[in-house]
């Protein structure tokens, strides 16, 4: 299967209804030019074993020996990404409010880890997990995601690839430029 391009993800995405492009109002309330829901991608196992290949194509150099992935939106990439590595696949999920593994997950000194999301946005859930890893005692090779809507700002201090790189500002609604121009505002289907 060739390598994917930026390109042939967000069309995989607006295909799917991942990327709307438009005026919404998003659940916090306020409005964006854009809707991003990776669940929509990830949802077709095909589409979500492309995604999981795209990114170990990109992270093979790093030699992750086993990927790591933040509950919920984290693990079905992480599992792709996982399998496209033949490492293993493990999530850390909120327990009190703070990130741990837990169901017997385990790491290790010897282990390098490979931190996955399905996307940044600022990059505090990703260096949580990373937290998560060096808390274990094992070393953090690097971080991916499908999408990086970050606008690049997430300022990890570890390598970092994503599949494609998303601009979708979000604005107040009095502050809103698209308001302004009167075009009217759609919610979603889901929540963002
Ligand atoms: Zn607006």
């Amino acid at each position: 299967m060739p390598a994917a391009t930026a390109e042939d993800i967000l069309d995989l995405f607006r295909r799917v209804g991942a990327l709307l492009e438009g005026h919404f109002r998003l659940t916090s309330g306020l409005h964006s030019p854009g809707y991003l829901q990776c669940a929509l991608v990830l949802q077709h196992p095909r589409e979500a074993e492309a995604c999981g290949l795209g990114i170990g194509d990109r992270v093979r150099g790093l030699a992750p020996t086993v990927v790591l992935s933040p509950a919920l939106g984290g693990i079905v990439i992480g599992h792709e990404v996982a399998r496209a590595l033949g490492v293993r696949a493990i999530f850390a999920e909120r327990q009190d409010g703070t990130l741990t593994l837990r169901r017997g997950f385990s790491l290790a000194a010897v282990d390098r880890v490979l931190v996955v999301e399905d996307v940044v946005t600022t990059g505090g859930s990703t260096r949580e997990t990373i937290d998560v890893a060096r808390a274990a005692g094992a070393r953090v090779v690097g971080a991916a995601a499908i999408i990086d809507r970050s606008g690049g700002t997430q300022h990890l201090d570890v390598a970092f690839h994503a599949l494609a790189t998303v601009s979708l500002p979000t604005y107040q609604p009095d502050a809103c430029p698209l308001c302004a121009r009167g075009e009217p505002v759609v919610k979603p289907g889901s929540r963002v």
